[in-house]
């Protein structure tokens, strides 16, 4: 099936899926090369047919072949925010005939502030779904196996999309449960959808899946079981780690992946770090504009290496991650860089009175108490931090002033400490949960 879809749309899908299979066992040098090869032929296409590239690369007096060899020359080009993306879009696009045709707008309600309208063409979309078969084979998956998504269901997509999203899921043998309804209902039905369907993983985001885990533990549900579970979207910390290890009794992939770039990194069956998909990103880990010293925590920029039709060079994902050291081999036999973790995006660190950056989720660490099922913080004013929480049945008053303790202790001794106790706490439309977020404006508008 999948053949005769290809031979109807044009897409390529067996094609990269076969290709990043091969390319996953490359050695370093190899892999190097390959991802050299593949920006140079995306910095020439961009200065050729590309608006903003063409423009900046004269002003800057780069030429594309010279800022592929030199990392330096490279860092030369202006880091691209996704607010500055959104302002100058028509820019972005390609002016080249062919490929325009096969432009997809994807639109991403996006965690803060407006919706971005970003545009993938279908060598971006190929890669992207092969990558993500390619992660899916790390836990023991096959092309075929039954799969199933607690994932946001795309708004306003054109009739036509839904249809071939419904083929789709029927020709790979998947299927969807929209992640922004948590609902008893809704989860009852996704409990139904396991029992007919006995799909070998599920996927989706951490918040969700550990809200279903949570579900099927209450009800005492023991047939609810996969071999693996995919996390994706959010931060994984390890109190829901073990949550999900525990009720599916599976092994946990924690997988890094945004809308306009794609997968980035995904943990093999060694769950220790995450494997950079080399192939289709370059990245690059800085602090205040400049690299991380190796081993060190910073900001990753990403160039995804497939989208030609709207090329992100540089684009700044305002997440904070923390890289291996280049020396570092995993024992699964892959080469390439690798993440230690990923910690969190930009938006969820507090500022202090005294100048500072705190994480404003304190790290997942209110997960690992027991009795609170789920927890938000939120930075009302420099001085005023408030704690919602979802208590448990053995929720103890008591943890109430070692969190505001902890508080005043990062946050300055005059913070201000409220709590509340929701029944639950209400994902983004996109169906992803914030942890803690700042209302506390910021300079640089993340
Ligand atoms: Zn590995």
């Amino acid at each position: 099936m999948l053949k005769i879809y290809q031979r109807v749309s044009g897409r390529v899908l067996l094609r990269r899926f076969q290709e990043l299979m091969a390319s996953q066992w490359f050695d370093q040098a190899a892999l190097e090369q390959l991802q050299r090869e593949k920006l140079r032929r995306l910095l020439r296409y961009a200065y050729r047919y590309v608006p903003y590239y063409r423009r900046t690369f004269d002003e800057l007096g780069v030429q594309p072949d010279a800022l592929a060899d030199s990392p330096a020359e490279f860092r030369k080009l202006t880091i691209l925010t996704k607010n500055y993306v959104r302002a100058h879009r028509a820019d972005f696009i390609t002016t080249e005939p062919r490929t325009r045709r096969t432009l997809h707008e994807h639109v991403t309600s996006g965690s803060t502030g407006e919706p971005f309208a970003f545009l993938e063409d279908y060598n971006y979309r190929d890669y992207v779904t092969a990558g993500i078969w390619r992660h899916l084979t790390w836990s023991g998956w096959q092309l075929g196996d039954p799969q199933g998504f607690l994932w946001g269901e795309p708004e306003g997509e054109p009739f036509f999309h839904r249809m071939r999203a419904v083929a789709m899921d029927w020709m790979l043998n998947r299927f969807r449960v929209d992640a922004y309804d948590l609902s008893a209902q809704n989860l009852a039905r996704l409990v139904r959808r396991v029992r007919r369907f006995r799909p070998r993983l599920l996927f989706g985001y951490t918040t969700a899946l550990t809200t279903f885990a949570r579900y099927v533990l209450r009800n005492d549900l023991t047939d609810i079981r996969f071999a693996a579970v995919y996390t994706t979207g959010e931060t994984l910390y390890p109190p829901q780690r073990a949550l999900l290890e525990r009720v599916f009794h599976c092994e946990v992939f924690n997988r890094y992946a945004t809308v306009e770039v794609g997968g980035i990194a995904c943990e093999c069956s060694e769950h220790n770090g995450l494997h950079v998909n080399v192939e289709s990103c370059y990245t690059e880990l800085l602090k205040d504009g400049h690299p991380v010293p190796e081993g060190g925590e910073g900001e990753l920029v990403v160039t995804n290496l497939d989208n030609y039709g709207f090329p992100l060079i540089r684009y700044r994902l305002a997440d904070v991650v923390r890289m291996k050291p280049a020396a570092h081999r995993c024992s699964c036999g892959r080469a390439g860089p690798m993440l230690a973790s990923v910690e969190g995006r930009v938006v969820d660190l507090f500022p202090t009175v005294t100048g500072g950056l705190v994480w404003g989720d304190l790290e997942g660490s209110l997960l690992g108490y027991r009795g609170i099922e789920q927890s938000q913080v939120v930075q009302k004013s420099l001085d005023l931090v408030i704690v919602r929480l979802v208590r448990g049945p053995d929720f103890d008053p008591q943890l109430l002033n070692q969190i505001e303790g902890r508080i005043k202790r990062m946050m300055g001794a005059a913070t201000e400490v409220r709590f509340e106790f929701p029944d639950a706490l209400p994902m983004l439309p996109s169906g992803k949960f914030r942890y803690a977020y700042s209302e506390v404006p910021r300079e640089d508008g993340s």
